[in-house]
């Protein structure tokens, strides 16, 4: 090895050699997904992940090979990350809001034409793999098939659920069609799956409303619907990924035992126990909470409305930081696509303020990745570096595991054998 090797070009070609054969990483740390480690070895080809830990026995290297393709001492190689909460179809970082009113109103192939410049700007970030959270239009679903193309180019990989499920006259048209019009829970879920739905989303009550500070419209789902939607769920082999925010609505989601609670704001200490005996994950988005009072003078928020967000993102932090210490399990989404929440930098943004509400860098990464993948059982097992795994990962010399906000540091990502560099530029529209 000589010193050119070390140079950010002589990184990437050195990765884009596992193009057509093994190549032999040694980084100064690693983490796994899980947690952390000093000096780590990697061994991988384009397909997966074949050896991580101290140095590789003789047979997972190529013949006659003594060293490493690369020895980065200075380097942190970790998992790629995974977003689980996006709405692909929509773009967060548009802000105006009568622009946002008409861009719903584009015909779906014009909206899926917006969507896909965004997959590559994503990978470039470092996110691998994103659980969409549903549109009316099969924007997800296209973006999904895409992905199982042999064309698929550059982009993570997708999982849809097709349109949300709610209720008519209720939260949500925007992203759902009502199950009135499909004859039930059940046959609603049966036409998801039909329709090619990795999970099934269900939204089980509306939002917060900001000037009362609180969820004032009763649950739209009751618990005995949510615990028929669950089964019929699982019964197609399916997850559910539920919309939800005040206490009467998170102890219907309790009571039906879903996979994975969104938002969860106004969860309260007894309910966090609750996901945890019952093992459910909770996804508890923050940015666009935060979007709203980060901008409150230009969206016109008076003072009773920003103590409101202020109150109800301290009391969510705190809930954050319980869980963690309860042993919930955290995943990590932040609902991209929603006003102010551009996709993949408002997923850092997710994990900055994650991480501002007391949790480690190591936690936020893990619920980023590790956790999120033993969790969400993607078709694609991303989210860990560990043998069989696909090889999807970042290679960074910023400090990323002592702060996530190191993460907007451009990375080295590679992908099944493909090297992007440079980041992606945040002022470029579209997102
Ligand atoms: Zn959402």
């Amino acid at each position: 090895m000589n010193a050119s090797t070390q140079s950010p070009a002589g990184i990437v070609s050195a990765l884009q050699r596992a193009s057509d054969q093994r190549i032999w990483l040694k980084v100064g740390r690693l983490f796994d997904g899980h947690q952390s480690r000093g000096a780590c070895h990697l061994v991988l080809d384009r397909q997966a992940i074949l050896h991580v830990g101290s140095a590789p026995p003789p047979l997972l290297v190529r013949p006659g090979q003594i060293s490493p393709d690369l020895d980065l001492p200075a380097h942190t190689l970790l998992p790629g990350l995974i977003e689980a909460h996006a709405h692909l179809f929509l773009e967060g970082g548009e802000l105006d809001p009568t622009r946002r009113a008409s861009y719903l109103k584009l015909p779906r192939e014009e909206l899926l034409a917006r969507a896909e410049p965004r997959l590559e700007r994503l990978l470039r970030l470092g996110i691998v793999a994103v659980r969409d959270a549903g549109d009316r239009d099969g924007i997800g679903l296209a973006l999904q098939r895409r992905n199982e193309s042999a064309q698929r180019g550059a982009m993570p990989h997708i999982e849809s659920p097709g349109a949300a499920i709610h209720h008519q006259g209720r939260y949500g048209s925007f992203m759902a069609t009502p199950l009135e019009a499909q004859g039930g829970i059940e046959a609603a879920v049966a036409a998801r799956v039909a329709e090619g739905a990795r999970h099934i989303k269900l939204l089980a009550t509306g939002i917060i409303n900001f000037e009362k500070g609180t969820v004032t419209a009763k649950p739209q789902m009751p618990s005995e619907e949510l615990l028929r939607a669950v089964a019929a769920a699982r019964s197609h082999g399916r997850q559910t990924m539920v919309h939800c925010s005040g206490n009467d609505g998170v102890a219907n989601c309790i009571g039906a035992r879903v996979d994975t609670l969104e938002h969860g704001f106004f969860i309260d200490a007894e309910q966090l126990a609750r996901l945890r005996d019952l093992d459910i994950a909770w996804v508890p988005t923050f940015a666009p909470v935060q979007f709203q009072l980060d901008h409150a003078g230009e969206l016109g928020w008076s003072s009773t409305v920003r103590d409101n967000l202020r109150r109800i993102l301290d009391a969510h932090a705190a809930r954050l930081c319980e869980a963690a210490r309860l042993g919930v399990k955290l995943i990590a989404g932040s609902d991209a696509g929603s006003h102010g929440v551009p996709h993949g930098h408002g997923f850092l943004r997710e994990l900055e303020l994650m991480e501002q509400a007391g949790l480690s860098a190591e936690r936020v990464l893990r619920s980023a990745t590790g956790e999120s993948s033993d969790r969400l059982h993607l078709a694609e097992p991303s989210g860990r570096l560990a043998p069989g795994k696909r090889a999807r990962f970042l290679l960074t010399n910023a400090p990323v595991l002592d702060s996530v906000r190191h993460l907007r540091a451009p990375s080295i990502v590679f992908f099944d054998g493909e090297v992007f560099t440079g980041g992606d530029d945040a002022s470029r529209p579209g997102l």
